[in-house]
């Protein structure tokens, strides 16, 4: 169709909006086909920043790009939205407890949701990258009723991007050859990478690996460090690959994951693998047509069970705080 796609991005002014932007206007989304209109939404000490990247959109001559619309008030720029991509979050600053950030942020998505949930239009998705995005995700899940749970996600596609680089490199594989990787729970550094259910050339990859070590002791916190190393490298936050991540998750999202393989995204659970129904937890999941389901039937030796199990522990402990705060 040739109606324009409505994208709302939060945070739009910040490092990841800036990679973001772009590429979604360019047609990395949906194709050179489709044109999107974007919503993007900023805090009012920002909206000079944006009017500035917007310039530079403008300046693009996206031939996809239909329309910007920029401003401060979640339900004008919300209005009618099919995509909203929820990046902006505040971020923890020096001395700031984790309930602050809790609450700050908990302020944040509980005003998106209800936007959301008061103009988004009816086939509306929603995906959370700003952190800390499953329980962002919950909160505005939990202010948007009367948008089913299932349009709500958070990103866990950034770390089964980079858990499938990881093993391409240990292996030799092409990043096309590695399938069925999964990202278990939540989007911190108690996430679990699972290898034990991954392919390489067709072939289970922790046999093809067959170092128990290499996975337990690099594999895995390399894939959960790895935000810190390109901090410690860059000197700022990962916001290209934060950005491409958001645009991968989204569009296998709306247009389906390959036939031959899986994606992990973080859902709204349904009690799959133990996992506390309603937590938005990562799981491996197929999706089609803008809808998920978590694949079923995998076996989940100890050592994974105690992975996915002190990930989720995690999970349930921000939501019991975000509880406690009143914010859902
Ligand atoms: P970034 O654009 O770098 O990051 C935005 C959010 O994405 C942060 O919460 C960040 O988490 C998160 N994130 C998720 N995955 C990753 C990843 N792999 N690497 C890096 N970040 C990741 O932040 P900026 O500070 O540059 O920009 C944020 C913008 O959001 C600002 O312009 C601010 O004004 C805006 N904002 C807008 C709001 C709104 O629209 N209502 C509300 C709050 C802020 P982490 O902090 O853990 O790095």
């Amino acid at each position: 169709s040739s109606t324009p796609l409505k994208v709302a991005v939060t945070g739009a002014a910040g490092q990841i909006g800036y990679s973001l932007l772009f590429r979604l206007a360019s047609g990395a989304l949906l194709g050179a086909d489709r044109p999107i209109e974007l919503r993007l939404l900023e805090i009012t000490p920002a909206l000079k920043a944006l009017e500035g990247v917007v310039m530079e959109l403008d300046d693009c001559a996206f031939p996809t790009l239909a329309g910007v619309e920029i401003g401060d008030d979640a339900n004008t720029i919300f209005d009618g939205v099919n995509l909203a991509l929820l990046v902006g979050a505040r971020p923890r600053s020096k001395g700031m407890e984790r309930g602050d950030l809790l609450s700050a942020n908990g302020a944040i998505f509980t005003a998106q949701g209800k936007a959301l949930n008061e103009v988004a239009a009816d086939d509306v998705r929603i995906g959370v990258t700003g952190n800390p995005a499953n329980t962002n995700a919950l909160i505005a899940m939990t202010n948007a009723p009367d948008i089913p749970k299932e349009r709500f996600s958070a990103l866990t596609r950034l770390d089964h991007n980079r858990a499938i680089s990881q093993l391409a490199a240990k292996t030799g594989a092409a990043v096309t050859d590695i399938k069925k990787m999964t990202i278990w729970g939540n989007h911190s550094a108690t996430q679990y990478p699972d290898v034990f259910h991954a392919e390489v050339g067709g072939r289970n990859a922790a046999e093809v690996v067959g170092d128990q070590g290499w996975i337990e002791n690099d594999f895995i916190p390399t894939v959960a460090k790895r935000g810190a190393a390109i901090i410690e490298a860059r000197g700022s936050s990962s916001a290209a690959s934060a950005a491409s991540a958001t645009i991968d998750a989204a569009r296998d999202w709306l247009l389906g994951s390959a036939s031959d393989d899986w994606v992990s995204m973080a859902v709204a659970s349904d009690g799959s693998y133990g996992v506390p129904e309603g937590l938005i937890s990562s799981f491996p999941v197929t999706t089609k047509d803008g809808s998920w389901e978590i694949v079923q039937g995998l076996d989940i030796d100890d050592f994974s069970r105690s992975k996915i199990d002190a990930s989720v522990a995690e999970l349930a402990e921000e939501r019991d705080a975000v509880t406690e705060l009143g914010l859902i």
